[in-house]
């Protein structure tokens, strides 16, 4: 089984705007109703629990998906929001099924871009896609250079990112209480954990709506 896990969890500060940014409507359509529906078409996927506050439930339910499974609690930070979802479904899922957790702020998904997260993910213990970089990469302290990194060998990463549950449910707990509130990449305690997760080619489009430019460049996407 494959199961997904959207994070609507966030309260998008960086946006600067009245309501989080997941639940923004675009072309009368809230910003995570874009993703779900691609997940909801997508025949690898098997069922979706969704992260998100209760204040939001009643218009997600209003999106009406036949694989919705059911709501978790947003956590401090996006990996304790990715925990909540894992303790929940943890009943419900065998120790070799796939989780596949994405962002509800990543509206331009693909069905491509999700089955080559699970079937690379089948053949190891975890897929992420990225993009290599186009700029070059320094690394610095107070606006000073410090030393160079080779461009071929940094990634920006993406979601969807897909884990084998058992594996990736006990790099969670090695992270219990204190660590896990420092991850900032879903990848990181399967990383730690020496998983074995591979890079897959991300796509452009799909990225994560965080800044007001980038609402309106989905807005004009959507507009064309
Ligand atoms: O804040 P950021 O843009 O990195 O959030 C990425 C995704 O994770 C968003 O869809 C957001 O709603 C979700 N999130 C969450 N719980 C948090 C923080 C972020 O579900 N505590």
């Amino acid at each position: 089984m494959n199961i997904a896990i959207i994070l609507a969890g966030g309260v998008g500060t960086r946006l600067e705007s009245s309501m989080p940014k997941q639940y923004i409507e675009v072309k009368g359509k809230p910003i995570i109703c874009y993703c779900l529906d691609v997940f909801e078409q997508c025949d690898k996927i098997d069922s979706i629990q969704i992260v998100a506050d209760q204040k939001w439930h009643d218009l997600i339910l209003h999106w009406r998906g036949s694989k919705f499974r059911g709501f978790s609690k947003p956590g401090r930070n996006r990996q304790l929001s990715i925990y909540h979802a894992l303790r929940d479904i943890r009943h419900d899922v065998k120790a070799q099924d796939i989780v596949i957790i994405h962002d509800a702020a990543r509206p331009l998904v693909t069905e491509k871009l999700l089955t080559t997260c699970i079937t690379a993910c089948a053949q190891h213990e975890g897929a992420v896609p990225a993009l290599s970089m186009k700029d070059t990469i320094y690394f610095g302290e107070s606006n000073k250079i410090e030393s160079l990194l080779s461009r071929e060998k940094i990634y920006a990463g993406q979601a969807p990112e897909a884990f084998i549950f058992d594996k990736y449910m006990e790099a969670n707990e090695r992270l219990l209480p204190d660590q896990i509130e420092s991850i900032s990449g879903s990848a990181e305690p399967a990383v730690l954990a020496g998983m074995d997760v591979a890079l897959v080619t991300g796509d452009e489009r799909n990225f994560k709506i965080t800044t007001r430019e980038d609402l309106e460049r989905f807005c004009m996407m959507m507009e064309e």
